[in-house]
């Protein structure tokens, strides 16, 4: 909170004045802490330059607390402020591990509302897909494709064979997965696809894929 040596203020009141002509929101801070402070400290600083200037000791306006403000109290590194500091730290800790971990693609592919399986030659079954590709990084990615990770079949692209998705952007397009139906454990398997920037395997994502009942 905000403190102000009442004392002080007769004296210095063209301090003061200089104070709230500064303040961003128009406040005068002699009447105590309020809702409209946006923190900006300005005050606190204008404060300081109009005290250095008259020679009396800075920090009229300052951050104190309670105590210190009427007993005089200094500041305490209490349980309570270890505590927070500690919950700080480790939250911190998982945000700088989280950004360290984090991929540089989020894929998701998602089976076409609607539609079941297809029969093809071959003893192929074919499920379509919807996918979006994310790019979080600044550097644009190139030669785009998908594979099969997980059951022996093939990926078909819609439109085109490999894409690239520019840095920070986002790449939607429609798949093809056909996958043998002798490979298939039962009329709805988990499929593994890797996403690959020419050799390099870059996301890997894992999605549904519908294949006919078996009575056996
Ligand atoms: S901190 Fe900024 S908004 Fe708050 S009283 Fe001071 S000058 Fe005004």
């Amino acid at each position: 909170m905000f403190s102000a040596s009442c004392n002080a203020f007769s004296k210095l009141s063209f301090s003061i004045i200089t104070s709230k002509n500064v303040c961003p929101t128009g406040i005068d801070i002699r009447n105590g802490t309020q809702l409209e402070c946006i923190n900006c400290t300005a005050c606190i600083d204008v404060c300081d330059d109009m005290m250095e200037k008259v020679d009396l000791p800075k920090g009229l306006i300052r951050y104190a607390s309670e105590d210190d403000i009427e007993k005089e109290e200094k500041f305490k590194f209490t349980p309570r402020l270890k505590g927070y500091c500690a919950v700080l730290g480790i939250l911190i800790a998982v945000l700088i591990g989280m950004l360290f971990l984090r991929n540089d693609v989020e894929a998701n592919i998602l089976r076409l509302p609607g539609q079941l399986y297809e029969h093809k030659a071959g003893n192929m079954i074919s499920n379509v897909y919807t996918f979006k590709l994310v790019n979080k990084t600044v550097d644009d990615i190139e030669n785009i494709t998908f594979k099969l990770l997980s059951h022996k079949g093939t990926i078909k692209l819609v439109s085109h064979g490999t894409f690239k998705v520019e840095g920070q952007g986002l790449a939607e397009g429609t798949l093809f997965v056909e996958v043998n139906a002798s490979a298939l454990k039962g009329d709805k398997d988990r499929i593994e696809i890797g996403i690959y920037s020419g050799d390099t395997l870059i996301e890997t994502t894992t999605t549904a894929f519908l294949g006919p009942r078996s009575y056996k």
